[in-house]
């Protein structure tokens, strides 16, 4: 096992990773930037180490300032955490090369998920439902039109190195095409740098159902069940839970087996998710994230097992300890991703915490870095903590989420609770039947102005 782990990472997900380190008795050393120096994760980390200026291709994403810090502190490993570098396969070619380990799955594996259009291959040749497309990447309109003809309209032009919902467009129509083509493409140049596109089937109506797994790159693979990820805004997730008020037993174990088992020939390493739409029972492969997802809490909910532990213990070569018949599941949990923002414009609402209190109780988790008096810098993303909510059933689950969301409160800034609280109390929501535009539609018909 590590005696010392580099956390290369900020906000609520250094403190979750920390967390890990701490129950497994391992020394952490938390990095920052000049902006983040009053941070929760630098206070408690063993040690910290500041990386540079607050622009984060300057500090969180600056790769020798962060050997540098593996080198100075003598950590052995180094957790991505999510965004930032952790699927930045050079990233974890370079730590190798260093002598240090990365918590993550094989650079290969990064690699390969990281180009949509190559892992859509590479589920297809492991058994995995995709969504119909193209075979490859699109190189000029003339072919895209004659692909798209032959999927059907309307289609979906995505980007091969995408991410966040940037690089996509939808053309309803034959007319629309050429449009969507060209934006896609100058969006995922100027975002990613490569403007290889793809064309997928657009989907109507289908949910966001994404398979969590666990692997230790020798052979051994297992599942730990569904998160339901279908409320997003601007193809962003917004409100996650587990189960899927959607899926029944047998289709939960159905796509399980199958991502076990491909998971299990890929030899896949470390925690990953693999990405689906679910459309009249149907489940189609949109892509894999080789990473710990922001969403993580709602599976360690259910299924009582610690996903970083969990991380940290393969990525020190111990074999999974989990198997798949160990792998229960109990009662229901939400996560609403609470961000500083306006809940009706989304702007970015950084600025000062001047007074902060957190829900509790039975079944009541947050994880968040931030505190009374605390100030969020305006340089990065605008996460500030995540509720997660655990009943056992989704309705018990659904109250707790209700009570604890009345008893949140931060002041001083904006956030999305109030967009929250409207959820929680809204009929198709408790029904549990809401689809992926269903949240755009909602905003759209003024459903935070009533
Ligand atoms: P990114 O990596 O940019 O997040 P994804 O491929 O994971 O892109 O897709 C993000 C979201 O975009 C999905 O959760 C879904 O809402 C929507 N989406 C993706 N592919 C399709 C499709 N073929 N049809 C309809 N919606 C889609």
């Amino acid at each position: 096992m590590f005696d010392k782990i580099l956390i290369a990472n900020r906000g609520e997900i250094a403190l979750r990773v920390l967390r890990a380190c701490k129950e497994l008795g391992i020394a952490t050393v938390a990095v920052h930037s000049t902006a983040d120096a009053e941070a929760m994760h630098v206070k408690l980390a063993d040690e910290s180490v500041c990386i540079g200026p607050p622009p984060a291709r300057e500090s969180y994403l600056n790769i020798p300032a962060l050997l540098a810090a593996c080198e100075i502190t003598g950590a052995e490993a180094v957790h991505p955490g999510y965004g930032f570098l952790s699927e930045n396969a050079r990233f974890a070619e370079i730590l190798k090369d260093h002598g240090v380990a990365f918590i993550g799955p094989s650079p290969e594996h990064i690699r390969i998920m990281g180009d949509k259009i190559e892992a859509k291959r590479t589920a297809k040749r492991l058994g995995i439902p995709c969504v119909p497309g193209s075979e490859g990447g699109v190189s000029n309109d003339i072919e895209a039109m004659k692909i798209a003809r032959d999927i059907g309209f309307p289609v979906l032009v995505k980007a091969a190195a995408g991410g966040g919902g940037r690089g996509m467009k939808v053309a309803q129509t034959a007319e629309e095409l050429s449009n969507a083509l060209s934006t896609a493409r100058s969006e995922a140049k100027s975002a990613f740098g490569d403007d290889a596109v793809y064309l997928e089937k657009y989907l109507g109506q289908p949910r966001h159902i994404e398979i969590q797994v666990l692997g230790d790159g020798k052979g051994d693979a297992i599942h730990l069940g569904e998160r339901d990820c279908s409320l997003q805004r601007r193809h962003q997730k917004v409100w996650e839970e587990s189960p899927s008020p959607a899926l029944n037993a047998e289709s939960r174990k159905k796509i399980g087996d199958v991502v076990g088992k491909a998971m299990r020939d890929l030899k896949y390493l470390g925690a990953g998710t693999v990405e689906f739409l679910y459309e009249n029972g149907e489940f189609y492969f949109i892509e894999m994230n080789t990473r710990l997802q922001v969403e993580h809490p709602v599976t360690e909910m259910v299924t009582g097992i610690d996903l970083v532990n969990e991380q940290i213990k393969i990525a020190a070569g111990s074999p999974l300890t989990i198997k798949q018949e160990d792998v229960t599941f109990s009662g229901h949990a939400i996560e609403c991703r609470v961000n500083a923002e306006n809940p009706e414009t989304f702007t970015p609402s950084p600025g000062k915490i001047s007074y902060y209190y957190p829900p509790g109780g039975l079944g009541v988790r947050i994880d968040s870095a931030v505190y009374q008096g605390y100030t969020i810098p305006p340089y990065y993303d605008s996460l500030i903590g995540k509720l997660i909510v655990h009943g056992k059933t989704r309705n018990e689950c659904l109250a707790r989420l209700r009570r604890s969301l009345d008893e949140y409160v931060v002041d001083g800034i904006q956030t999305t609770l109030p967009l929250f609280r409207k959820l929680v109390r809204n009929p198709d929501i408790i029904d549990g039947n809401y689809n992926i535009h269903w949240l755009e539609k909602f905003l759209a018909a003024g459903g935070m102005k009533d």
